[in-house]
């Protein structure tokens, strides 16, 4: 059985916007997300720690926002297909909890939840991740899996496999790995 990585910020939900109306509460100058074209814009506006705080705060309200509309079908498709599904997010353990709450009540089906600072471990044993990190799709083609992502304005300028949508994006996964 295959196996396949699904991130789930940006990937699964809008957690661009609610990122966005948070840290202007911290720092009204913070640009909105179309002017985010780097993977570490944020350094000239926060703090790590300011940064990382915003971060944890919105996943441990997770269950508080919508999964984007495609989301669920997304995960069913992949499943139907045959695919072994590990949601894997860049989070810190104590969010497991409301992680695996909002997935099992937005109906966003997988086998495994990987919650940890570094994904790339799953690597070895997987055939393709889906994620919006530039930087996670360039070690994915380095270590010889498939890396495919959502087109967002901090990925576009980068030589990544983008889509703008997740049924274009499962077609894709589907000829290349079936
Ligand atoms: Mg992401």
């Amino acid at each position: 059985m295959k196996k396949i990585i699904v991130d789930i910020d940006n990937t699964l939900w809008d957690f661009a916007s609610v990122f966005y109306e948070r840290i202007t509460k911290v720092n009204p100058d913070f640009v909105p997300p179309r002017g985010w074209h780097t993977f570490d814009f944020w350094k000239a506006y926060l703090t790590p720690k300011e940064f990382y705080g915003i971060i944890r705060d919105i996943h441990m309200d997770q269950e508080k926002f919508p999964p984007y509309p495609q989301a669920d079908h997304f995960l069913f498709m992949l499943k139907e297909s045959g695919f072994y599904v590990i949601v894997a997010s860049h989070r810190e353990k104590g969010t497991f909890d409301a992680t695996e709450r909002w997935l099992k009540h937005n109906n966003l089906i997988f086998d495994e939840l990987h919650i940890s600072h570094d994904k790339t471990v799953l690597f070895d044993d997987c055939s393709a991740i889906v994620d919006d990190s530039p930087v996670t799709l360039k070690k994915a083609v380095k270590a010889g899996i498939i890396g495919v992502g959502l087109k967002m304005p901090w990925n576009e300028k980068e030589d990544c496999i983008l889509f703008d949508d997740l049924t274009q994006l499962f077609q894709y996964l589907k000829k290349e790995l079936l």
